[in-house]
């Protein structure tokens, strides 16, 4: 591999520069301290896979604003769409006075989520609150109220998915009683638990059966790859055995798909790679290119069950962002994108796996497309936060910006956009290798 020299020079100023530094400043003062960015480097302009801040500093996006730009910044169709749209209106309303692009983007949602049975959609404006209302979809659906959910998941920061998160810190802790009716079960993690997909199922819903029992169970909420929790890819089986017993039991499925769907992973919905059914699925991040668009998509009988009124909010649908969606599901189905990506993860894979041989520092690589964990270890094989604060300051200080992950910290998470050239994955992967040259 080539060393970043060949590269252009992409940082000016030490890391953050002076004019970023000043605005972290008034940020301390003005700026709740409970919003912590990850690289407080503060962007001026964003195009393709390179964010350009305020001391004129280039970082390569391996992050994606966690997975949302998922064809760049800017991308022209959305953006077009959107501006587009901005000028007829930008608010009605759906639940008021509807308009065609909110059926429009529900439709397209049937079309592209995994299953082959009827499907409707409901929109809204976060990924957790569309996760809010799979769970009041599916208790209503069943008249039951427990809700499975799995070791190391992250599902968000309001009230209910505070409690189907794995961590408590810094989410939920101190922040009043978590929600109930609530149960957690082992997660496949075959990096630590060494268990083939179908035994981990069986360890997961045998716990199940003894803390909550099938029939007391709503729901199963779960990520197919989890992204917060370390990209962490289940084992071959685990969520067909999963899928099988809640089919079984009559347990709504809702597959979590808000960071792994929308092309992320080299194929539409992530859960199709392991030939995985949920029942409902949650498509929030990449969907609208930037704007804030959520969905719930699933099966027709469950997505009618709460009374008209009972699901929407002010801002659910929104028009803009729903006009930039229809771009976005344009493009990714698109003859050649996912191939694409699957082809960026064979690349990032092999980048990886040769860095790999060479540092004792990476105990696995995975992941798929454009969605890669590197879990980092210490010389008895537990969780090396502190190794990813090392690479992850000396990629910043040459222009590449990564995510981290893992309940410990401790995973290098890497979202480049799906679409981007082998020019930028080379340099990106030079600069990493750089950066773990430097622990
Ligand atoms: N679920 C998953 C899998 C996520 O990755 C996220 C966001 N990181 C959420 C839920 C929450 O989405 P939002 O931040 O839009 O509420």
């Amino acid at each position: 591999m080539s060393t970043t020299t060949t590269f252009p020079k992409r940082v000016r100023t030490e890391v953050p520069g002076p004019r970023s530094r000043a605005i972290n400043e008034e940020r301390t003062r003005y700026v709740s301290a409970s919003v912590a960015p990850l690289l407080p480097v503060y962007i001026e302009n964003a195009e393709g896979s390179v964010l350009t801040d305020v001391d004129g500093n280039e970082f390569i996006d391996f992050g994606c604003g966690i997975g949302v730009t998922s064809f760049g910044h800017s991308n022209e169709a959305a953006v077009d769409a959107a501006i587009a749209q901005t000028k007829k209106f930008t608010h009605t309303l759906f639940s008021v006075t509807p308009y065609e692009l909110y059926v429009e983007v529900s439709k397209l949602l049937t079309e592209i989520t995994p299953g082959d049975f009827e499907k409707k959609s409901v929109l809204s404006s976060t990924g957790a609150e569309a996760i809010e209302n799979a769970v009041k979809i599916a208790r209503s659906f069943t008249r039951r109220n427990g809700i499975a959910v799995v070791d190391h998941g992250y599902h968000g920061r309001t009230n209910l998915t505070l409690g189907l998160n794995y961590k408590a810190q810094p989410y939920s802790a101190g922040v009043g009683p978590r929600p109930g009716e609530i149960y957690r079960i082992a997660n496949s993690y075959p990096f630590r638990d060494r268990l083939d997909g179908a035994e981990a199922a069986r360890r997961g819903i045998a716990q199940l059966e003894k803390i909550s029992g099938a029939d007391n169970l709503a729901c199963l909420v779960i990520e197919p790859i989890q992204g917060e929790g370390g990209v962490i890819v289940p084992a071959p089986s685990y969520l067909e055995t999963l899928q099988q017993w809640c089919n079984d039991n009559g347990i709504v499925i809702i597959a979590d798909e808000i960071q792994t769907g929308l092309g992320r992973t080299g194929k539409l919905y992530a859960s199709e790679h392991f030939g995985f059914v949920p029942d409902l699925v949650v498509s929030a991040k990449a969907i609208a290119g930037g704007f804030p668009v959520s969905a719930v998509t699933g099966r027709a009988d469950m997505m009618d069950a709460i009374p008209a009124g009972g699901l929407s909010g002010t801002f659910s649908g929104n028009p803009v962002g729903c006009a930039a969606a229809v771009e976005v599901i344009r493009e990714l189905r698109a003859p050649g994108t996912l191939e694409r990506t699957a082809e960026i993860g064979r690349k990032i894979q092999d980048g990886l796996r040769a860095l790999q041989d060479r540092h004792a520092v990476i105990g696995d690589v995975r992941g798929l497309g454009a969605l890669h964990g590197v879990e980092l270890i210490d010389a008895d094989g537990a969780p090396n936060p502190a190794a990813f604060k090392k690479v992850a300051a000396a990629a910043a200080d040459r222009g590449l910006l990564v995510m981290g992950g893992g309940s410990d910290g401790h995973v290098l998470r890497l979202l480049p956009a799906i679409n981007i050239s082998d020019e930028l994955l080379d340099e990106a992967l030079a600069i990493l290798e750089e950066a773990f040259a430097q622990l």
